[in-house]
């Protein structure tokens, strides 16, 4: 049976500490209970473990589907098959222990097979699109179908499933033989990596906020314009790197959009570059939340 929860706060889930209720939240198990959910609210929206979404303070009056209690994942010769709720390291490190290299990128951060394939999340020279075979996806006007890597269109921390509102079911990636420890030893040094220049998730934070410029680094662009000392609200520009905000004391989703607005307009003053959030936005009709997002987003 389905597990739904009613009115549900949101926020401990969240990898910026940082939401309010959902009206209705569905925590599918498997992909026929997703299957089920979808075709009960076609409505819904779909996210995974919300390391990438900043969710309303003010909530969500809508149906939310979140897919991390579907994990599954099978390993057959290179190909490995995963439900889309399965977490990025969990994957990364069984493909070492059988040997395949790929996923590397995968341990340092926490996002789920859906959400990085949706994303085509990438780091320390990798990404999904490097591996993907294909996608078990979704949506209204289609019903179920399956997307090889030409339909999927991937590019920059984008995929089509971003224009065609396409939920991700599963996905199966092709990897490569190679020594375990050689893989191992990749995995340790992106963590190690990790360690050095970004902040872990004892800050809450949301991974990079803004997407790179074509051949430009938004974090350089960033701390060039100053970005560093700035704060709103509980949230406040990491000391180390000016791409990330951490929610410092109990930021509400305002403050962190209007210090998102602030970073963004310092970098049109500087270079009139507009950067792109990369972060999604969950949320309602709160007046001024409305506006900080037209500005953002447009
Ligand atoms: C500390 C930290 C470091 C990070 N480092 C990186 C990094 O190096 N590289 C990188 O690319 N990202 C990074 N991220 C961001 C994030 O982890 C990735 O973007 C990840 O892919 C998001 O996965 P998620 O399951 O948390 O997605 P969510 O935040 O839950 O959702 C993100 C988007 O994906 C959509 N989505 C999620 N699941 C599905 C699905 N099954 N079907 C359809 N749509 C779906 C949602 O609707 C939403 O629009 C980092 C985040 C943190 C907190």
């Amino acid at each position: 049976m389905l597990l739904i929860e009613e009115n549900f706060d949101v926020k401990r889930l969240t990898s910026l500490k940082c939401g309010g209720n959902i009206k209705k939240v569905i925590f599918p198990t498997s992909q026929e209970e997703f299957a089920e959910a979808l075709s009960i609210y076609p409505e819904a929206k779909v996210f995974g473990n919300l390391t990438n979404t900043l969710v309303s303070s003010f909530g969500y009056d809508g149906v939310v589907i979140l897919t991390t209690k579907m994990a599954s994942y099978i390993i057959e010769g290179e190909f490995v098959t995963a439900d889309c709720g399965l977490k990025g390291p969990k994957l990364s490190q069984a493909a070492a222990d059988e040997g395949l290299s790929g996923l590397e990128f995968m341990i340092a951060f926490p996002g789920t097979v859906g959400g990085e394939v949706f994303m085509n999340a990438g780091a320390h020279g990798q990404s999904i699109s490097d591996v993907f075979v294909e996608a078990y996806c979704w949506n209204k006007e289609y019903g179920f179908i399956t997307l090889n890597k030409e339909d999927m269109q991937f590019s920059y921390r984008t995929s089509v499933c971003q224009n065609q509102d396409l939920v991700i079911l599963g996905a199966k990636f092709k990897l490569t033989k190679a020594d375990s420890e050689t893989i191992k030893a990749k995995m340790k040094e992106n963590l190690d990596f990790r360690k050095a220049k970004q902040p872990n998730l004892a800050t809450p934070n949301c991974g990079s906020v803004f997407r790179n410029p074509e051949g430009e680094s938004a974090g350089r662009l960033l701390e060039n314009a100053g970005a560093k000392s700035f704060c709103a609200g509980g949230a406040k520009v990491w000391e180390n790197h000016a791409n990330f905000i951490a929610n410092r004391n109990n930021a509400a989703s305002t403050d962190i959009l209007e210090l998102m607005v602030k970073m963004q307009n310092a970098v049109i003053e500087k270079y009139n570059i507009k950067l792109k959030p990369e972060v999604r936005f969950l949320g309602g009709t709160d007046k001024r939340e409305v506006e900080l997002c037209k500005i953002l987003y447009q």
